[in-house]
């Protein structure tokens, strides 16, 4: 059994063709910038929105008595709740919902499989991204395994933060790598995303010499990591390791500050400002001859 808080069919920019992509909880980073806040525990979430509330007072189905509703406003005290669902099952219109469902690895291929002449037709397949599906590595490996049996294309997002050994499992069933690149400096690295980044790079370094096919991502985040120095870092790393075979970088959004409200979180990063991605990729004056893809 796993905990998968999302399955997305129909996606397109999470690695070749038309994919369906599993969303697995916990993940063993902290970015501040994190944009899916509700993979980041590994335990199920409430997540509320209050705009989607219409007060019917369903939701008093409660055992621990989390929600009131007095004279059509709705009231919801989450340090009561024990994350049991009730609440989210009752709610008519998804004001409430759970983040975090505990599935069998057969019936998320079962929901994988649905799509597999979209697949066939396009180049695609399934891609395990969270949270970081290293976290629930059994599942994972279990999830991977299934989809090569049934002779589906296989990737993976992930942070690259895991053992070497969990790394070694995952890859047995990996065809491609969607590998993050989130900081060149080590010190950076530790303070914005609350783990070292030498295991990481350790760990690149092995997937280069098992010869897997990986997709580089670098988030580029106004104020910590849109710089020259970033960017060059990760045409190097490219440089070094022909397993990289694109690079994707992504200028920062916004989407994760309405769900870590719905999540109960205070946000912890918030910028309107965008990077200057096309005056950054211009940096790396060679790429029109370069083997890399930049995106
Ligand atoms: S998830 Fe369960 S405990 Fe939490 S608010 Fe809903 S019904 Fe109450
Ligand atoms: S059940 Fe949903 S819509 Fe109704 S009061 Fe509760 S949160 Fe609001």
């Amino acid at each position: 059994m796993g905990l998968v808080f999302n399955i997305q069919r129909f996606s397109v920019h999470d690695g070749s063709g038309i994919r369906t992509v599993v969303f697995l909880k916990g993940c063993p980073l902290d970015c501040l910038w994190c944009h899916n806040p509700e993979g980041k525990s590994l335990e199920p979430q409430l997540m509320f929105n209050p705009e989607q509330c219409i007060g019917c007072g369903e939701c008093a189905v409660c055992p621990a008595g989390a929600h009131t509703v007095a004279d059509g406003v709705h009231t919801f005290a989450r340090e009561k709740c024990v994350r049991c669902g009730k609440c989210a099952a009752a709610c008519p219109t998804g004001a409430l919902k759970m983040a975090g469902q505990e599935m069998s690895a057969g019936e998320v291929m079962e929901q994988v499989l649905r799509d597999r002449p979209f697949y066939e037709r396009s180049g695609g397949g399934m891609t395990l991204s969270g949270g970081d599906p290293c976290f629930q590595h059994a599942f994972s490996a279990e999830l991977l395994r299934l989809a090569h049996e049934n002779r589906i294309d296989t990737a993976m997002e992930t942070s690259g933060f895991m053992s070497p050994e969990v790394l070694a499992r995952l890859a047995a069933d990996t065809d491609t790598f969607l590998w993050d690149f989130k900081l060149y400096d080590p010190e950076l690295h530790k303070k914005y995303t609350g783990v070292p980044l030498e295991p990481i790079l350790a760990n690149l370094a092995a997937l280069n010499e098992m010869g897997k096919a990986v997709i580089l991502r670098c988030p580029l985040i106004p104020g910590v990591n849109a710089v020259p120095e970033h960017v060059l870092a990760a045409a190097a790393l490219s440089h070094t390791y022909p397993c990289i075979r694109e690079i994707h970088f992504l200028p920062y959004h916004r989407l994760g500050i309405p769900k870590e409200k719905r999540l109960g979180i205070a946000g912890r990063y918030d910028t309107e400002e965008k990077p200057d991605t096309a005056s950054l990729l211009a940096l790396c004056g060679e790429h029109a001859a370069c083997p890399v893809q930049l995106k």
